[in-house]
């Protein structure tokens, strides 16, 4: 099989080497809108089988062959695809444009899989008016490591398709969750509104970062507390999810906490700026409000 990963970020690295760790998978094709993005999300896999190898979890012998299946570029080398899986940047707009130019002026395979890996966007809007239909397949970070994948059937998702894809995610070793179509899928419906009610009850002064941290893995046996995870996320995809949550149900339940978007306005975001909830300077971790 050959996959066309597209966008070579967080996600789509990770997917990449998802796919290029799988027997049945030839050839990777990890696309961007820049050819140094592609070859950036190709060192990034190198450098996790690296770290494999050195743990010896591979040999090299197995690493190379895996990274002999990447090849990089732009969208356009994707032409024999059997998947396309889009992981750009969670805009409708981009994810719809990125869709039409595949289906109509570069896959030429007719038997080709149109799966996104979008958080929260509607499958049947970034499918609607597209010469083919598409599914959902989404990924959780980091992706070689994460098992579950949520297939998403849009309203126009055929079955077939749907069936599809709960088989490749098998044949990655993940377990695939059907899901219908319903803003934030069923994780980020329930794990997005928890940490943004964390958030909450921090502004609010109930407790501190540590101790809200600290009562939900101990409380409820959650291996991150909802502060530390929304660093993890990246609070600008905490609060982009909730808007689109908010935004698709107009429930007030789903209102974003006003700190959470004064902190994106700061670009306070966690892990991937060095500040959010903790400060994670000098590679260490301390909450903000300690410091
Ligand atoms: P990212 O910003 O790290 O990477 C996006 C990449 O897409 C960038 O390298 C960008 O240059 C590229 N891109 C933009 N437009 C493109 C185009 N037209 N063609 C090809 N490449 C293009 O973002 P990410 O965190 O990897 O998220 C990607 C997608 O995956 C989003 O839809 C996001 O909602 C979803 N997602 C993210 C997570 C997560 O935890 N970060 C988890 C699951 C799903």
């Amino acid at each position: 099989m050959k996959v066309g990963v597209i966008g070579a970020g967080t996600m789509g690295s990770g997917i990449a080497q998802a796919f290029a760790q799988c027997d049945k998978v030839d050839t990777v094709y990890l696309c961007d809108i820049k050819q140094e993005f592609a070859d950036g999300g190709k060192a990034k896999v190198q450098k996790a089988m690296d770290k494999l190898v050195a743990k010896q979890k591979k040999t090299q012998e197995e690493a190379d062959a895996i990274m002999a299946k990447f090849k990089t570029g732009l969208n356009d080398i994707c032409v024999d695809a059997d998947l396309i899986v889009e992981a750009a940047l969670e805009v409708m707009d981009i994810k719809k444009e990125c869709f039409k130019n595949l289906m109509e002026n570069i896959v030429k395979n007719p038997d080709c899989v149109f799966a996104s890996n979008t958080s929260s966007l509607s499958i049947t809007e970034i499918g609607a008016g597209l010469p083919k239909p598409i599914v959902g397949m989404h990924f959780f970070n980091p992706a070689p490591v994460m098992k579950l994948i949520e297939v998403i059937a849009g309203a126009n998702t055929p079955k077939e398709l749907v069936d599809k894809v709960n088989e490749i995610s098998r044949d990655l070793g993940k377990t695939p969750v059907q899901v219908n179509e319903a803003p934030g899928f069923v994780v980020n419906r329930i794990l997005i509104p928890l940490i943004n009610e964390g958030i909450t009850v921090y502004a609010e002064g109930v407790s501190d970062i540590e101790g809200i941290d600290t009562a939900m893995k101990l409380g409820c046996n959650h291996p991150m507390g909802p502060l530390e995870l929304g660093d993890y996320v990246g609070l600008d995809i905490v609060l982009a999810i909730m808007d689109v949550i908010y935004k698709e149900t107009g429930d007030p339940k789903y209102r974003a906490c006003p700190l959470l978007r004064k902190m994106v306005r700061a670009k306070q975001l966690g892990v991937k700026t060095g500040i959010g909830f903790y400060n994670y300077a000098d590679g260490g971790k301390v909450p903000v409000d300690k410091a």
